[in-house]
């Protein structure tokens, strides 16, 4: 029987550029699956059903929630966010990694559920970097904004619960040292 395979959790404030890193190194190690989050947020411009997020209505998640089909979930921004339990289990038994880009309630409950799952922690060189980042996405609301700020300084107070921490300042030296690190797992 195959060896069972690793789940690995990225955490990190919003605007951290965490799914640029995963995008590149899904790019160089195509055996490494992305979960497909369910989410209850509406989606931005480009994002596509069951292909970034699984978009579902609020009645929808509690189902899920309700039949145990959620691995961890939170709320986050005024909406639900979960990993569906089964894709992701069914991959790691089949020996595969599987890379979830979940915020930090959700990793903590990863952490309960799943001890031996690996857990990174992606930081931004500092604060106003970050503020910086958000903004430049125009995606979001002043409202949104300081939401996700006041959220961020929240998550960097926990990065120590982490094994392991990557500052995300270069995005090339940041991208080599999480790709030698998940290929050492
Ligand atoms: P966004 O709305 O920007 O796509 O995501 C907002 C936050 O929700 C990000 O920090 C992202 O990592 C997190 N997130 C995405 N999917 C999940 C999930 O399945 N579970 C949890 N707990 N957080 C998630």
């Amino acid at each position: 029987m195959k060896d069972p395979g690793q789940l690995i959790v990225l955490t990190g404030p919003s605007g951290v550029g965490k799914g640029t890193l995963i995008q590149r190194l899904l790019q160089d190690c195509p055996e490494l699956y992305l979960a497909i989050s369910a989410t209850t947020r509406s989606p931005r411009e480009g994002e596509v059903d069951g292909e970034h997020y699984y978009f579902l209505t609020p009645a929808q998640f509690q189902s899920q929630i309700e039949q145990k089909q959620l691995l961890e979930w939170a709320e986050y921004a005024g909406n639900y966010y979960g990993t569906l339990r089964e894709p992701v289990m069914q991959r790691i038994s089949h020996g595969q990694q599987v890379i979830l880009e979940i915020e930090l309630v959700g990793a903590r409950q990863i952490r309960e559920k799943v001890p031996d799952a690996f857990q990174i922690f992606v930081s931004p060189p500092s604060l106003g970097d970050l503020e910086t980042r958000i903004r430049s996405r125009g995606q979001d609301s002043e409202d949104a904004i300081t939401h996700r700020l006041n959220q961020a300084k929240i998550e960097l107070a926990a990065a120590h619960e982490f094994d392991f921490q990557l500052v995300n300042d270069d995005l090339e030296s940041a991208l080599q040292t999480l790709k030698t690190k998940v290929l050492s797992l």
